[in-house]
């Protein structure tokens, strides 16, 4: 039986406590269903500033091309020593040295918690390594200019290249869904940059007959998603508009801290929930770990379909009807109304595991 080997990362501030709750489930899901996982723990962030003097260091990026998938915590990376802050933050130099080309970003609403939209179920797919998100691009550098003290240029990429490969992976998606995919831009405005963006993916979509598509304005596109989400399926975007439209997402369907999300090429994948590193409630064990135990569910669909092994699929969904049946008996941390400590809701996930029938 192939063993997975997942890399573990467990971040700063609140990242080691939702992390370990994290390991603790796919621990007994992984016990439960009889899959083999190899868990590596590997120093990022502060642990690696302590350590190597760089809070992205060579021997932990190596190691995470041996792993096949890793679990990233959040990081404080504002609160790094001055020398360090000229660097990309180590979500971004990940991003950016492994080539994670798609941040997938899906909102959906779960049991017992809030919505302000009712019912959605949509996945919106973000550019991850260009944009208006220029950090360190190959043609552009940081992508910023100070002309004089008071004035600054700022800039956007958009190759071909990316947007080829952002479409095709949207339209994939689709295709396991309900075969809908909205490109969001501002052709109107920022015509050669966001309209190569809407032009590729049009042409990208000829290549999936079966999927209706339709396009926004990004502007436009924020009103409809409070007005109506529950229409939207898939949604294809440049990296800023993804990064801003995804947090709204998140939101109007519960909460920030719920949101999953991955970071994807076709050889690795990167888990990440869509929070930061909450400094504010750090140590106190309250904070949600839901967001990056779906990231995490989402790693293990990712695996399912790269390795061809339905058990790990099936894993997944055992964590996820998990945490769903906890939050329907109530059990939630403080964030979402409820009492619990964020250990005592891994723990109550982890029952409901076991009993699963
Ligand atoms: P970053 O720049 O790292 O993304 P941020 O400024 O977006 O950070 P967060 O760290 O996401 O901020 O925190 C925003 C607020 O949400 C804080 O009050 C924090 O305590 C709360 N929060 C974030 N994640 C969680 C969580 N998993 N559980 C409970 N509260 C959370
Ligand atoms: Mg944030």
């Amino acid at each position: 039986m192939k063993s997975y080997k997942l890399g573990v990362l467990s971040g700063d501030g609140i990242g080691p406590e939702i992390v370990s709750a994290t390991v603790d489930v796919f621990k007994a899901a992984a016990e439960k269903l009889d899959v083999k996982f190899n868990w590596t723990d590997l120093p990022m962030g502060w642990e690696a500033i302590d350590k190597y003097n760089d809070p992205t260091p060579q021997v932990t990026k190596e190691a995470l091309l041996q792993c096949d998938g890793w679990i990233m915590g959040p990081h404080d990376s504002a609160a790094y020593p001055e020398e360090h802050k000229a660097k990309r933050n180590p979500s971004g130099e990940l991003r950016h040295t492994l080539d994670l080309y798609a941040n997938v970003r899906p909102a959906k609403t779960m049991p017992g918690t809030k919505s302000v939209v009712g019912e959605a179920d949509l996945v919106i797919y973000r550019e991850n390594t260009e944009g208006f998100y220029t950090d360190r691009n190959m043609y552009v550098g940081t992508g910023e200019w100070q002309i004089t003290e008071d004035v600054v240029v700022s800039t956007g990429v958009f190759t071909r290249k990316a947007v080829e490969r952002i479409a095709h992976a949207a339209f994939k998606m689709a295709m396991q869904r309900r075969k809908k995919v909205t490109i969001v831009h501002k052709a109107n405005v920022i015509k050669l940059g966001t309209g190569l963006f809407k032009r590729v993916c049009l042409e990208v979509a000829q290549q999936y007959p079966e999927v209706t598509v339709d396009d926004y304005h990004i502007d436009a596109m924020t009103a409809h998603l409070v007005r109506r989400a529950k229409d939207f399926d898939v949604i294809v975007t440049e990296n800023m508009f993804g990064d801003i439209l995804s947090d709204l997402a998140g939101e109007l369907v519960g909460s920030l801290g719920l949101a999953p999300s991955i970071n994807t090429n076709e050889n690795q994948a990167m888990a990440q929930a869509a929070h930061g590193s909450a400094p504010d409630i750090a140590g106190r064990n309250i904070a949600n770990p839901i967001g990056i135990m779906l990231s995490t569910v989402m790693l293990m669909d990712w695996l399912s379909e790269r390795h061809n092994d339905q058990k790990l699929s099936e894993l997944g969904k055992l964590v996820e009807n998990g945490i769903n049946k906890t939050l329907e008996d109530g059990v939630k941390t403080g964030d979402l109304g409820g009492s619990a400590s964020t250990s005592e809701f891994a723990e109550a996930i982890v029952d409901r595991i076991k009993s699963a029938v």
